[in-house]
């Protein structure tokens, strides 16, 4: 086997929440790529069947699954239909996410929840889910999506809520690598920076002096750029690391 070889994913099923658009849709297609057989899990139904029918043009294979991440019984249905369509499952990516911006002092308790309840308890639930599956299995990777925001305070616009969460699922990304690893279960994060997709607008000019012109690569990052690190975290060729947070942002937290 070369090193090149520990990337494929071929005979791999993985599960991509929030897969329907934005970075979760960058990171389905490329553990497609690699060779895994993908289920898309997202709320959005016309855009999971579009992106089911693109990758199928690409030779690609994929599911789309419709839920929401904060509902248990579609959490349930998540792993029970990958199972139904695959019959296994490798790869968890917990990359469904929701961001506020607002000063601390006008976050109002829904949006405070809210945040909370997608980006952390949800990725604990899903987790709990797949890893008790990994678990009994003696193996699986688990990746959850978490964030430079986990790490510094961002700047300009203030985000409490999200900061929190995201620091929140790096050490729950610890805790869980901690107590699977016997079980043969990989859990780690990847830490992006400011990566151009819906939920950061990253071209708007009220942003640039703080998110590019600090970022020691002087631009943000793209969906392509960034999804090889999940490849990576996925595949083979991660077989040693487990509990780590991989920052993937230009260099901005070097500062
Ligand atoms: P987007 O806002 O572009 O996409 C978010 C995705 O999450 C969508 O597919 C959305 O589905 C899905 N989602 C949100 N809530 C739920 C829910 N309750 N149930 C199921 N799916 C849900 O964000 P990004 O692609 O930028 O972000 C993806 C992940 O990366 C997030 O965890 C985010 O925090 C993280 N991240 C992003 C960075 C960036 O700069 N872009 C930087 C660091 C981390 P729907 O279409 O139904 O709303």
């Amino acid at each position: 086997m070369t090193s090149l070889d520990r990337f494929l994913l071929t005979g791999r099923v993985a599960v991509v929440t929030g897969g329907t658009r934005g970075l979760g849709a960058g990171f389905a297609r490329a553990l497609a790529e690699a060779g895994a057989r993908v289920v898309i899990g997202g709320r959005d139904e016309a855009a999971g069947a579009e992106m089911v029918a693109t990758l199928a043009d690409d030779g690609l294979t994929a599911e789309f699954v419709a839920g929401d991440v904060t509902e248990d019984a579609d959490v349930a249905r998540l792993l029970a239909r990958t199972l139904e369509v695959f019959g296994r499952v490798d790869v968890l990516v917990n990359n469904a996410g929701a961001c506020v911006h607002a000063p601390a002092l006008e976050v109002t308790d829904a949006d405070w929840q809210h945040v909370i309840d997608v980006n952390l308890t949800a990725v604990w639930r899903v987790a709990r889910t797949f890893g008790r599956h990994f678990v009994a299995q003696g193996a699986g990777s688990i990746v959850n999506i978490g964030s430079m925001s986990g790490m510094i305070v961002n700047r300009p616009q203030w985000q409490p809520a999200y900061n929190a969460s995201k620091a929140a699922v790096h050490h729950l990304t610890r805790s869980l690598a901690a107590e699977w690893g016997p079980a043969g279960v990989r859990v780690n994060a990847l830490a992006p920076g400011y990566i151009k997709t819906d939920m950061s607008p990253v071209d708007d000019p009220q942003f640039r002096r703080q998110w590019i012109e600090d970022a020691p690569l002087q631009r943000y990052g793209t969906v392509e750029e960034l999804a090889p690190a999940v490849v990576f975290l996925a595949s083979d060729a991660s077989s040693f690391v487990s509990g780590s947070v991989l920052v993937a942002d230009g260099g901005y937290t070097a500062f």
